[in-house]
């Protein structure tokens, strides 16, 4: 069986200072422990030869294939707000890119894979929990239609991690569009590396804003990107828990999951993640932080963006200050077809929002609620009925204004509104029986969140929130 692939490694081609060559760490004992098969097709991989024992020595860190250029990648970050000048790739190796037979271009990596010049205190490695919680998480945002990276296997190492507890360990395989943070425009603008910065950007516009004439392209191209996706993120009810600028992607995916989380009952100020003590990064707060995050990328650009700093600031404060109108018309186009609608009205947000405020007030299931909404379910499982009544009339008579049936808005509801989502005590529940060797939760979870608009009888268990007793409300990295 054939394990060539095509690598074409051009962040490796970037000067030695950009990362620190390293190859994974083996480990004793790989067991392939899922393959994503659907994806390694897509990306022109073959699964058979995937799941080979060669294969499982690839994604376990235990070889380095053919082509492959192993780094771990520099970055720095602001972590809740304190400047980091030096964090990188701690416990991830980039195997190098691979380019698709639709030529689009994937950062392989492994994550968990062993020390790396940049690990500091840590030992390099990722327990099963994080790398099973990524996966499904990652793997059901794609099928939500969020921009992510990808998830293309696990394996468990057969080595012990030490983290609260002795806990087994587990490599991801993570597909990216690449890797390259805000995070890594701040490494080398700390080190006044403008060389560095303008090969950065140009490494950056070839592969994700081709269309880009300059940085300051390159930075529109982002915050509209941002813009859109933490929008679709507000949509599904996502809490990324670490909005760090290292986990801030210039691609416009979602990178990094930590403790991130969706929403079961929705309030605005929900903050899971257990290191997130102030609500930094809560769900409502997440648009205001992806502004503060670009305003960082905005800065490092500076010296490439003109030569006078005040020109470059005022461009670059410019594009900044249109990210608030691009994450308005972003997240109208996320919750109006959530609501039935495809035509624009001024009223539209205050509509969504009193919808909003109704939920807030009693923590109703967001994902439940919108759902519900498509089926003429009375009061959408809101206890307020007499609120819901008051804000369904408004709705109606806004529906009314749309120039198609109400069968057909309700179809556009349920292609909007998910059925399921990766609830948190669903993930938490897999995790736990993965860690006492059965798989089959995290199984079924996978394979019920890759198709999460469908209602179908089996779903039907996955869709209901959790029981008073199952409810989790805090989430670990
Ligand atoms: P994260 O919280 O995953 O975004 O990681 C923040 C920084 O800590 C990055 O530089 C990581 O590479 C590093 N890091 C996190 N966990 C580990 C670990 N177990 N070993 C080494 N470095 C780590
Ligand atoms: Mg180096
Ligand atoms: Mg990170």
């Amino acid at each position: 069986m054939d394990l060539t692939l095509p690598f074409d490694n051009s962040y490796a081609r970037l000067p030695d200072r950009f990362y620190s060559r390293q190859a994974p760490v083996p480990v004793r004992a790989p067991r392939l422990v899922k393959l994503n098969e659907t994806l390694a097709r897509d990306l022109g991989l073959d699964p058979a030869a995937l799941s080979s024992e060669a294969a499982v020595g690839m994604l376990s860190g235990n070889a380095v294939p053919e082509g492959a250029e192993p780094l771990a990648q520099a970055y720095a970050g602001h972590q809740f707000g304190g400047f980091v000048p030096q964090l990188g790739d701690g416990r991830a190796i980039l195997l190098g890119e691979v380019v698709a037979p639709d030529g689009r271009r994937f950062d392989l990596q492994l994550k968990g894979a062993g020390r790396t010049a940049f690990s500091r205190m840590g030992d390099g490695r990722a327990w099963l929990g994080p790398v099973l919680r990524e996966y499904v998480v990652s793997e059901a945002m794609h099928a939500l239609g969020v921009p992510t990276t990808r998830a293309l296997a696990a394996v468990t190492t057969g080595e012990e991690v030490i983290r609260e507890a002795i806990l087994p360990g587990a490599v991801l395989t993570r597909v990216a569009a690449s890797h390259i943070r805000v995070g890594t425009f701040q490494f080398f603008a700390a080190r006044r590396d403008t060389e560095a910065l303008r090969l950065l950007a140009e490494h950056a516009i070839a592969r994700h804003y081709p269309e880009a004439e300059g940085p300051l392209d390159l930075l529109r191209g982002v915050i509209a990107a941002q813009a859109r996706l933490v929008a679709q993120w507000m949509g599904v009810g996502f809490i990324h828990g670490v909005m760090n600028t290292d986990n801030t992607a210039i691609s416009g995916e979602t990178i990094d999951y930590g403790p991130c989380a969706f929403m079961d009952g929705y309030h605005p100020d929900t903050v899971f993640s257990s290191i997130d003590v102030y609500g930094r990064y809560a769900y409502a707060r997440q648009a205001d932080i992806a502004a503060w995050n670009l305003a960082q990328f905005a800065s490092t650009l500076l010296p490439l963006i003109d030569a006078d700093e005040d020109t470059a600031i005022a461009r670059a404060t410019e594009a900044i200050g249109e990210f608030p109108g691009l994450f308005r018309e972003a997240w109208l186009a996320v919750f109006r077809p959530k609501i039935g609608l495809a035509t624009a009205e001024d009223g539209d947000a205050g509509l969504i929002h009193r919808l909003l405020d109704l939920m807030a007030a009693e923590r109703a299931d967001f994902t439940n609620t919108f759902r519900w909404l498509a089926e003429d379910a009375p009061g959408a499982g809101l206890r307020d009925r007499a609120g819901f009544e008051a804000w369904a009339e408004a709705w109606r008579d806004r529906r009314a204004r749309e120039p198609v049936p109400g069968s057909v808005q309700a179809e556009r509801m349920r292609a909007a509104n998910p059925a399921v989502i990766p609830r948190n005590h669903r993930v938490e529940q897999a995790i736990a029986a993965a860690v006492e060797g059965d798989f089959g939760p995290f199984e079924t979870l996978v394979k019920i969140t890759a198709q999460p608009f469908d209602l179908a009888a089996d779903h039907a268990a996955f869709s209901a929130p959790p029981a008073p007793g199952e409810e989790v409300r805090q989430t670990f990295c």
